[in-house]
């Protein structure tokens, strides 16, 4: 059963804007967008090819990389600026202001919470006990649920903690069939070395699946994410999204990144990180100072210290700034680490150990 009719009902009337890259019309001579006739530098050396036209909202070809890099079709797939984008857009597609709500657990994603305040939508959240490994109870996150939940958030592996939660997906996508969209984050699964849950879509029509190209593919300036979900769902998000959402030079950024050395290097970068973040992991845990490393699929580490504040301010005296998350529920004393550079790693380590080791 398709999910659209739990979307907004007024969406279903909705007419989006006809930006002049929709009107399906080619021509030589192209005056319908009031855009620059000629390109930034005057004599056409501009060095990003038609730079003065309004992209596609949606490009082939970059369309069709991400398709094949993640195994779907192309129509399951909308393209926005990061993944960030995607949420926003969900919850303003599904959520009705001063009704609705969505549910995720905490911590987890800052995104999710502030898009749904934006909305209107209200979040409700299943506190997972850090001392207990962040472990996930699938009926008490259901308890949550109403018949006004649009939107159930899994985000896996999870920010901050690194905890994977892929295992959870199917028996929740069945709960919630037909109620509610389970989105699935997956901005770190390339840290994770599992399979995305994006093939789940075809046997769940409720499953979508956010990706970015922030991480793994090192293009976080490029401001590039996917949404993979069923057509019906994509179309909607298409029709409520921004005319233009990708600038042509992340598409060109994006469309480089998928080319085959490319790829080959990321997933040495990623294997890299994995290296680097069990080698941190195991020396964080031997450090006095350290109460707790908790597992990461990710590309960092969350770490519970003695005195969280003294060591965030001796890694400042190092120039080296990490996340603190001491202020947040259940998070007491944590700071979250991105593994670095070797180098950088390294700094870290001497720096938490009061000196080079
Ligand atoms: N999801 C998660 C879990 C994240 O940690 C982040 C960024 N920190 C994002 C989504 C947003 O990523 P982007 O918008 O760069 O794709």
């Amino acid at each position: 059963m398709s999910l659209l009719a739990r979307a907004r009902p007024e969406l279903a009337a909705f007419k989006p804007y006809a930006s002049a890259r929709r009107s399906g019309f080619t021509a030589r001579i192209r005056l319908d967008a009031n855009e620059s006739p000629w390109d930034v530098s005057d004599d056409g050396s501009g060095q990003i090819a038609d730079l003065n036209r309004y992209p596609s909202p949606q490009p082939d070809d970059l369309r069709r990389g991400l398709a094949t890099l993640y195994g779907v079709d192309a129509d399951q797939l909308w393209l926005g600026r990061g993944s960030d984008e995607a949420i926003d857009l969900l919850l303003r597609a599904f959520c009705r202001p001063d009704r609705d709500n969505i549910v995720a657990f905490t911590p987890t994603f800052g995104m999710y919470r502030i898009g749904a305040q934006l909305q209107g939508a209200q979040f409700r959240a299943l506190s997972l006990d850090a001392d207990a490994g962040f472990e996930l109870d699938v009926q008490r996150l259901l308890a949550l649920t109403d018949d006004d939940t649009k939107i159930v958030i899994l985000c896996s592996p999870n920010n901050p903690g690194g905890t994977l939660y892929h295992e959870h997906i199917e028996p929740l996508a069945e709960r919630l069939a037909g109620r509610a969209l389970l989105l699935v984050d997956e901005a770190y699964i390339e840290f994770a070395g599992i399979d995305s849950a994006a093939s789940l879509i075809a046997r769940h029509a409720n499953i979508a699946v956010l990706r970015t190209l922030s991480k793994a593919h090192a293009l976080a300036g490029a401001r590039v994410g996917a949404l993979i979900a069923r057509p019906d769902i994509v179309d909607l998000v298409a029709r409520i999204a921004a005319p233009y959402p990708l600038p042509t030079p992340s598409v060109l950024a994006a469309l480089l990144a998928l080319e085959e050395r490319a790829i080959t290097r990321m997933y040495t970068r990623v294997s890299r990180i994995i290296g680097e973040r069990e080698r941190v992991s195991a020396a964080l845990a031997t450090l006095p100072d350290v109460r707790t490393v908790w597992p990461s699929a990710g590309n960092f580490v969350l770490a519970r210290f003695a005195d969280s504040a003294a060591a965030f301010n001796r890694l400042l005296g190092a120039e080296i700034l990490v996340r603190d998350f001491s202020a947040q529920a259940g998070l007491d004393q944590c700071l979250r680490i991105t593994i670095g550079r070797p180098e950088d790693n390294d700094a870290l380590l001497d720096a938490l150990a009061g000196g080079p080791r």
